[in-house]
């Protein structure tokens, strides 16, 4: 039978259902394959993790391996990287680490009244600005964000999560 137009999610739900997708997208390791390629090119050797002086690696769903910022900060010194026999981490020149970026909830301690610069204090990058005197949720400049993690494990809220701006599958 031939779906009717409201059977159909609205525009809202579906771009809803677009940002749920976008946010349930793992935390792969820095310079990570696209996701089709790198679940097919890791083994799960789990050498990255081991390699990880910063431990901000951990096993994830199917033993591939994900990137913990609630464990603190990714100094992007690509120990992973070197340490990844199978290429599923590849640094090549000028590519960025990967496409995370910060984003605040409504969880934000600002937002329900109480004064909070945690996250900004966090950030060695400049990324995070309040409006002078203003409780409102930070202001998180995504051209100057490195998606390291440092604000995430920082929040007391926990109102700080990375979220993956897509990349384009490899051909
Ligand atoms: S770049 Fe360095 S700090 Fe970041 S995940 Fe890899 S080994 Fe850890
Ligand atoms: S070192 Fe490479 S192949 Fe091994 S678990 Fe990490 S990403 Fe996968
Ligand atoms: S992820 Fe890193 S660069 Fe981005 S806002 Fe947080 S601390 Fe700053």
């Amino acid at each position: 039978m031939a779906r009717t137009d409201s059977a159909l999610p609205s525009p809202s739900r579906r771009a809803f259902l677009r940002g749920r997708a976008r946010a349930e997208t793992p935390l792969r390791p820095p310079w990570a394959l696209a996701e089709g390629d790198f679940t097919n090119m890791c083994t799960a050797c789990h050498a990255c993790l081991s390699a990880c002086p910063e431990k901000v690696l951990v096993r994830g769903s199917g033993g591939y391996p994900v990137f913990d910022p609630g464990r603190g900060e990714c100094t992007f010194c690509g120990a992973c990287e070197a340490a990844c026999e199978p290429r599923a981490l590849q640094r090549d020149a000028g590519q960025a680490p990967w496409t995370l970026v910060a984003h605040a909830s409504g969880a934000c301690l600002p937002l329900q009244g109480v004064v909070c610069r945690s996250c900004r204090d966090a950030c060695g990058e400049d990324a995070i600005a309040f409006a002078p005197g203003a409780l409102q949720a930070p202001a998180i400049d995504t051209d100057r964000c490195t998606g390291c993690g440092a604000c995430v494990g920082t929040c007391p809220a926990s109102a700080i999560s990375l979220q993956a701006r897509p990349r384009a599958e490899a051909a």
